[in-house]
């Protein structure tokens, strides 16, 4: 019975998140398909078209993020210097971050051990994870981003923000699906970083004070830490 419980408390789930969905799709369709149906009168405006775009970016970005996680979980992991991986996710934020007022900088330590990884899902993490210290920071302010070796087996980054930070009784609920605080959040980047990095066998955590800012750690095992535990499980 034990079983068939998970297997219906599971089907609750999934039948949340899939209405969940439906929800967040039918929002931005309905309203694609009034300014689709203004395009026929007279009244065409530059404007209409950019909602159009940034709605179409929006259901773009709610089932990409699902597509990371649909994907089966580690496929191909490489053998990575996770430095490089983040000085090309910074890379990428550039002209956003000067637009919102924002300077990142990026600290290492020297001789960090490599990791091994699916790529475009840990550019995800740091994506996501760099954009919501971004959106923390409306006035703009200063974000670090940390590398360094922790204990033996592994690396830890550290992404320090000065924005808002997250309420105390949020924190443990962060990756719920569909929890934004945002008027055009998907409330589904967190969901998608734990998941990623739980595959990757790491952990992730959020410390945070209201209106100082918030401190997000990725901790990853070593590539050698990693090969031994798959190695301990493939022998048991
Ligand atoms: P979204 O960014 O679309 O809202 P996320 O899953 O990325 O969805 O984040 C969920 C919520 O967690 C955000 O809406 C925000 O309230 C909170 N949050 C995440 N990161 C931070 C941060 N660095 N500073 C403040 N709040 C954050
Ligand atoms: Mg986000």
């Amino acid at each position: 019975t034990s079983q068939l419980l998970q297997k219906s408390e599971k089907l609750a789930l999934l039948g949340q998140m899939a209405a969940g969905i439906a929800h967040e799709i039918r929002n931005p369709l309905t309203s694609i398909k009034g300014f689709i149906q203004l395009f026929k009168s007279d009244h065409l405006q530059d404007e209409y078209y950019d909602i159009v775009l940034s709605e179409l970016d929006r259901i773009n970005e709610i089932v990409g993020e699902f597509l990371v996680l649909a994907k089966p979980s580690a496929a191909v992991l490489v053998e990575k210097d996770v430095k490089v991986l983040i000085k090309e996710v910074v890379t990428f934020f550039n002209s956003q971050s000067i637009l919102k007022n924002v300077q990142i900088f990026v600290e290492y330590e020297s001789d960090l051990p490599m990791i091994s990884c699916e790529e475009n899902q840990l550019k995800q993490v740091f994506l996501n994870l760099l954009k919501n210290a971004i959106e923390a920071m409306p006035v703009g302010g200063t974000i670090e981003v940390k590398v360094m070796a922790k204990g033996e087996g592994h690396i830890a980054v550290q992404i320090v923000d000065q924005g808002v930070g997250i309420p105390e009784d949020r924190i443990s609920t962060l990756g719920e699906p569909f929890y934004t605080t945002k008027e055009k959040g998907t409330g589904l980047g967190l969901m998608t970083c734990f998941k990623i990095i739980e595959s990757h066998n790491g952990k992730l955590t959020f410390q945070s004070k209201e209106k100082v800012g918030t401190t997000v750690e990725i901790i990853l095992p070593t590539i050698t830490r990693q090969l031994l535990s798959m190695e301990i499980s493939y022998n048991h």
